[in-house]
Formats: C-alpha cells, structure tokens, sequence
C-alpha cells in the first residue's frame, strides 16, 4: 500500500514508474502520512482530431486512434485497469473509461446506494433528479450523516464552486450546478459558490489578476443563468471576499503542513508557494463561519459539497482539519465526469476545445461536433452493426443522453434499440443532437438575462443580514 511509504523517500524515488498512486485518505491525512507525489500533468495531446462528418452508416471512429492504445508490461500484455484522477487530470487506460468502483476504493469515499436514493425522495417529497438515479452522482461521504441530521430538524447548506479559467464553461461544469441547484429547492437550503480566481491566477501560466477576476464574473453569468434561489445563494470572488474568509483561511493554513499539501495535491519544490496554501481558500467556505452576513456566529450548520470526484482531495484535507476547528466534517456528494467527445478515455475538457460542447456554441455547432467527434460503440460496416448491435458502454452519444434526457421510456427504447442494432449511430447522435440544442439555447437565452447589477446584487452578503436564512 503505497500510502505506507515513508517521507524519507523523495517524490522521484518512491514514484517514477508508478503513476497510479492513490491519494491520501483521511485516515492517513491525520497522522501526517500521506505519500509525496509528483505532480502529473495532463497530457498535451488528448482530444485528437479524427473522425468523419458521416457517422450514419458506420460508426465513423478513427482506425488506429492513437487515443485508445492500452498499457502494457514488458511482456506486452495489458496491464489493464491503470486510471490517473486528480484535479488536474483525468484519464484512464481503459476504452471503457475510469473505474469508478476502483475508484471508490482509491479515494476511500463510499457509494451512493439505492436506499440513499430513495431515501433522499422521502425527505424532500420529490422523485430524485436523473443525475441520482442514473448514476451521475455515484460517491459520497457522510451523506448518510447529512441526512439524519436533516431528518431531526438540523440545517445545512450546500457550497460548491468554479475556477474560472475560461470565458465560456462547458457541460462538464455545467453539471455540478444543474445538480445543486435541484439540490437546493428540492432540501430548500442555502447555497455559497465560490469563484477561485486566485486558484487560476496562480495555477495557469499567462492569467493575469485582473483577466481572473474578470472570467470570474464572466462566469458568474453563466452560473446564476442556471437559476439559483436570489434569497439563499450567495456567489463570491476569491479575491472580492477574501478579507471576510481570511481569519478561517489562517486557521486552516496553521492545521495542514506542507508535507501534507504537497502530498495530497503533489506539488513539487518548484512550483510557487501560492499553490502549496491556495486548499485552505478552496476548504474555508465548507465552514459557516465563512459567512457571518448569512449564518452569524453559529459554528453547528452543517455543509454538503457538491462536485466532481476528481475535487475530492481538497475536502479530504478540509474534513480532517474541521473537527480539529470545532466544525462539522462537510459532506460531499461527487459526480463522474462527463466523458470527451472523443471518448471515455479522458473528460471534456475546456483545454481541449474538440473535446467539448461549450455553452456558446451555436446549434450547428453543436450538431457538427457530435457528428464529427462524438465516440461510438457502433460497428464497422452497417452489416455487423445490425447483427451485433452498439456497445453502449463506450459510446458517448448514448451516455450524453442518459445524462440530458428526461424521459425514462424514450431513453430506455432508445438503449435497447441500439444495443440490438435497430438504430444506427447516425440516428443516435441526431437524437442527442435534438435533446441538446434547446438544452443550449435555453441557457444561452437565460445568460443574455442576466444583468451586471444581477451578479453584484448575489455578490454582495450585506443582503442577508438580518435575515433568517437557517
Ligand atoms: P482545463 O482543460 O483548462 O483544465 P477543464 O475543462 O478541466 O479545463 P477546469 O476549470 O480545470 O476545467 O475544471 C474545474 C473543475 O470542473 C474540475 O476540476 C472538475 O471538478 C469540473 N469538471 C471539469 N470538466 C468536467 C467534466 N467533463 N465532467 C465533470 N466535471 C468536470
Ligand atoms: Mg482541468
């Protein structure tokens, strides 16, 4: 077990070859026993640009995509099962995608289970959103915990975020919003999200300050065009609120040494010192005490996070700090990854722009990338297609559409059927491309709504004071 390894070893040593380390546990965390680790940066050339423009009568993949080559051993046989998930990067050797059970076990958080799903419907009196009962929403921690305490009359709130690197997002990122805005008029609680601008500004090579700050608003837009509750949702710059956080931040900061930073997130000795203290902004909002103008003085409120999985380091280490600062342990709720274009391999990413639908794109945009890129688990020639039907775990047009796609019946026929070989990849984009377009345009009509005076009024904490909000 690689978290045994001692800190005698330097990173180099202990990792060179072995690129799969699981991060550190809590458990681990709290005894200062986290395995150093370098830094792994994503690949440079991940999304490729092979394909055809008609996929409808085979499934227009690339021959020899250099994408889907396995690992192997000296002997050249497949290693099998190699996955790297951090928040810099997400990739597995597999076609079928990250292992997210193996995951799970990596990461040491738990699975979202049918009886939490149900459960979840008996509290807030509403049938789960898709995004729960078909899996999206896959791991959490201590969600059990949450739920009890919500059960007994206890309050909490949900806090979760953006970095803003990009002036448009895509919907990887709009997926966590879309969940926690269901989340917070299904349990009707309040909601921060936190805008780390500074994150980017000392994470990306040629952001300034002030382009961060301006993505951050940029992004904002796009963030409370999804609809949040005006009377509960507080949105807030890193570098706008930071004086209010700051005391929490140091508290923080003087509980995590620099071994652990370094452990957990695998900075190395190179890198600025500003990403090595950067977590402890990123873990403050998971504490009440953030947000004196929403929740006064009041130290039990609890927290539940939602994100992608590949966020769960930093709450990890905010988890093993809390009870040491007198606070609840947040709960985390973590998704998959919406996959690539391209395929399960990697996640969209905003880097890779083929491997992405961005919230600006235009309809044919929109309908030229799926035709194009969109990975399937078609066959080669028509004839094979319909003997053997579709793969559906590796096609991307089907798993976008169990995301998208509201109707439980239409997307099971739609699954049986291309599984069986009745509709051929070519139908199957054009019925996500039918699904998507109004998903995009609505957003894109909701954005053009939102004023600057919108976001500076969810911008600013005066609003609430004197207000109940738990
Ligand atoms: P870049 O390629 O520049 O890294 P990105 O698309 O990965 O861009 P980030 O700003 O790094 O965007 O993403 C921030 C966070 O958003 C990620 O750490 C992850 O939690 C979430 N996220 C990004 N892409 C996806 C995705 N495809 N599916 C689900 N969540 C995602
Ligand atoms: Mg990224």
């Amino acid at each position: 077990n690689s978290l045994e390894v001692s800190f005698d070893l330097t990173p180099t040593e202990a990792y060179t070859d072995e690129q799969n380390v699981p991060l550190a546990t809590e458990e681990a965390l709290a005894n200062d026993q986290v395995p150093a680790r370098e830094m792994v940066l994503p690949p440079a050339d991940v999304a490729g640009t092979h394909g055809t423009d008609e996929a409808t009568e085979t499934n227009g993949n690339p021959q020899n995509s250099q994408q889907h080559q396995q690992q192997h051993d000296p002997e050249g046989n497949p290693t099998g099962g190699g996955q790297r998930v951090t928040p810099w990067e997400v990739e597995a050797d597999e076609e079928t995608g990250i292992d997210y059970d193996k995951l799970i076990i990596q990461f040491g958080c738990s699975k979202i289970t049918e009886d939490h799903i149900s459960r979840i419907e008996r509290l807030t009196k509403q049938r789960a959103h898709r995004f729960l009962r078909r899996g999206l929403f896959f791991s959490h921690r201590d969600l059990d915990m949450l739920l009890n305490a919500y059960e007994q009359g206890e309050p909490f709130y949900l806090y979760t975020g953006r970095g803003p690197s990009s002036e448009a997002l895509h919907l990887g990122h709009l997926v966590p919003f879309w969940f926690t805005k269901w989340l917070q008029d299904a349990f009707n609680v309040p909601l921060v999200i936190q805008l780390t601008d500074d994150e980017k500004f000392l994470f990306k090579e040629n952001l300034t300050v002030e382009e961060c700050k301006r993505l951050a608003y940029e992004n904002a837009k796009d963030i409370l065009a999804i609809g949040f509750d005006k009377d509960k949702t507080f949105i807030f710059s890193d570098l706008d609120y930071i004086q209010t956080m700051y005391p929490l931040v140091l508290q923080i900061q003087k509980k995590v040494t620099y071994n652990q930073s370094r452990g957990i997130f695998g900075f190395t000795e190179s890198d600025n010192i500003g990403k090595s203290a950067f977590p402890a902004v990123q873990a403050a909002p998971a504490f009440p005490a953030c947000f004196p103008a929403m929740f006064g003085n009041r130290k039990d409120i609890m927290c539940l996070i939602p994100q992608a999985i590949d966020q769960d380091p930093y709450f990890r280490m905010t988890r093993d700090v809390a009870p040491r600062l007198g606070f609840n342990k947040p709960a985390l709720i973590h998704s998959r990854f919406v996959p690539a274009l391209q395929g399960n391999q990697t996640k969209m990413a905003g880097s890779q722009v083929a491997s992405s639908i961005f919230v600006t794109d235009t309809p044919k945009e929109i309908k030229t990338k799926i035709n194009k890129y969109a990975f399937s688990g078609g066959r080669a020639t028509v004839e094979e297609h319909r003997e053997l039907g579709a793969d559906l775990s590796v096609d991307v047009s089907y798993q976008y559409l169990t995301y998208l796609m509201e109707d439980d019946q239409e997307l099971k026929r739609i699954g049986d059927d291309y599984a069986a070989g009745r509709l051929l990849t070519g139908e199957v984009k054009q019925k996500l491309v039918d699904v998507l377009q109004p998903i995009i345009k609505a957003h894109q009509d909701a954005r053009a709504k939102i004023t600057d005076e919108d976001v500076r009024s969810f911008m600013d904490p005066t609003r609430f004071e004197g207000k109940k909000l738990i």
